[in-house]
């Protein structure tokens, strides 16, 4: 056995599982839940004054993807915004058709969202990404039938860190919509991983529908909002009060939504700068992996600008990925599997299943994703183990 550090660091590298909140998040959630505790619905002054503050926050959230405070419904999470596109998009046009597009390495919030549509009686095309897990908006154009109703994309992928050319995709889908004399498809993207790295000017990528979730950038988790285009009818998926406009009851969660606000603002100011500082460090960090480790794979797009700048998605050959990820464990390093949601479930990764990888090469990836936290300190830390931990599971899948 490799020895053990005689102090263990804990190191996050699962940015993309979750992030931790940034303490000025803290901050600004905090009144919501003492002081400013009212229920914006509450005709009082202390209800008036949460609702005044929640639709700042509203405001300041619109303002940073383009749009206009109407056009953003909180919910709670990405996968609840994700579900609230599909099936509020669904309920609202299905006497235009029951034909979607999408891909197969979506986030299960999708995947199984449009699975449940098809017990419905719906037609789910998944357009097949290339190799490094990037889908061709032609491909999307070409998979679109007179009865299609919507199409979905995510932004960025969360195990590989593939971009999709969201704004080329929403762009032709705009043009077919002018050659056909037609509002359909409409357009839903699943930003969540994209959020604090990427452009989110709607305007700019064309879309419809746009998730998003304050567990990826920061912010608190179980709160995430829905970007609605004016003039696009979507039905409630949940239903009580009439909160959100009538699309999203139940009393609003304020102190998450002054921290989803609060969030978003500090990724957008400190994206440029943290981008590049992170992406610097993923790029060390998989130099110093091809130097000292032999038998690896990037799995998904070079580093570049066709990558998230803070995920290392790699395949250490002939060792099983979840070995690994729980030795390094042991010896303080966090890091994942293809995502956090399907972690406890022994099936390839279908992201790497879609990019055509045998079986066997997916089950010896990692996920890095790094963060804010991370300094050079931190994947110096990693990589005094990881070549060692490796060259030791090569050894013992080789007796087996
Ligand atoms: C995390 C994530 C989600 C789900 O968001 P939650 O806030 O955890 O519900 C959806 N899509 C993508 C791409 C994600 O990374």
């Amino acid at each position: 056995m490799l020895p053990k550090p005689k102090k263990i660091q804990r190191i996050y590298l699962d940015h993309a599982s979750t992030t931790p909140m940034d303490k000025r998040v803290i901050s600004a959630m905090l009144p919501f839940f003492n002081t400013q505790f009212g229920n914006p619905s509450s005709l009082h002054q202390e209800g008036k004054k949460a609702e005044v503050e929640m639709n700042k926050n509203r405001g300041e959230i619109s303002k940073l993807m383009g749009a206009m405070p109407e056009n953003i419904i909180f919910t709670g999470g990405g996968t609840e915004s994700d579900n609230l596109a599909i099936f509020g998009v669904a309920k609202a046009h299905a006497q235009h058709g029951k034909h979607i597009i999408s891909s197969p390495i979506e986030h299960h919030a999708v995947l199984n969202s449009l699975e449940e549509l098809k017990k419905w009686g719906w037609d789910i095309a998944y357009i097949k990404p290339d190799a490094k897990g990037i889908i061709k908006a032609e491909d999307v154009i070409n998979a679109i039938r007179p009865d299609t109703v919507l199409v979905s994309i995510m932004y960025a992928n969360n195990e590989i860190g593939s971009i999709n050319p969201i704004a080329g995709i929403g762009r032709q889908i705009l043009q077919y919509r002018k050659n056909n004399k037609t509002n359909y498809p409409l357009f839903h993207v699943d930003a969540c991983q994209a959020a604090g790295y990427l452009d989110l000017d709607v305007e700019k990528l064309h879309v419809d529908l746009m998730a998003i979730s304050g567990s990826k950038i920061y912010g608190p988790k179980g709160v995430g909002a829905l970007y609605v285009r004016r003039g696009v009818k979507i039905q409630p998926i949940i239903f009580g009060g009439e909160q959100e406009r009538h699309l999203r009851a139940g009393t609003e969660n304020t102190a998450g939504i002054a921290g989803l606000a609060k969030a978003m603002q500090l990724v957008i100011n400190e994206r440029e700068k943290e981008s590049k500082r992170i992406g610097e460090l993923s790029r060390y960090l998989w130099q110093q992996i091809q130097k000292q480790i032999p038998n690896v794979k990037l799995n998904g797009p070079d580093i570049g600008p066709e990558r998230l700048s803070n995920n290392l998605n790699i395949t250490f050959r002939g060792i099983e990925g979840e070995a690994l990820l729980l030795y390094l464990d042991e010896y303080g390093i966090m890091c994942s599997t293809g995502s956090a949601c399907a972690a406890k479930s022994l099936e390839p990764s279908h992201v790497l299943k879609a990019l055509g990888m045998q079986p066997q090469e997916a089950r010896g990836a990692i996920r890095f994703s790094l963060g804010h936290d991370n300094t050079k300190k931190d994947i110096d830390y990693l990589m005094k183990y990881l070549p060692a931990i490796v060259e030791q599971l090569r050894q013992i899948a080789k007796m087996k």
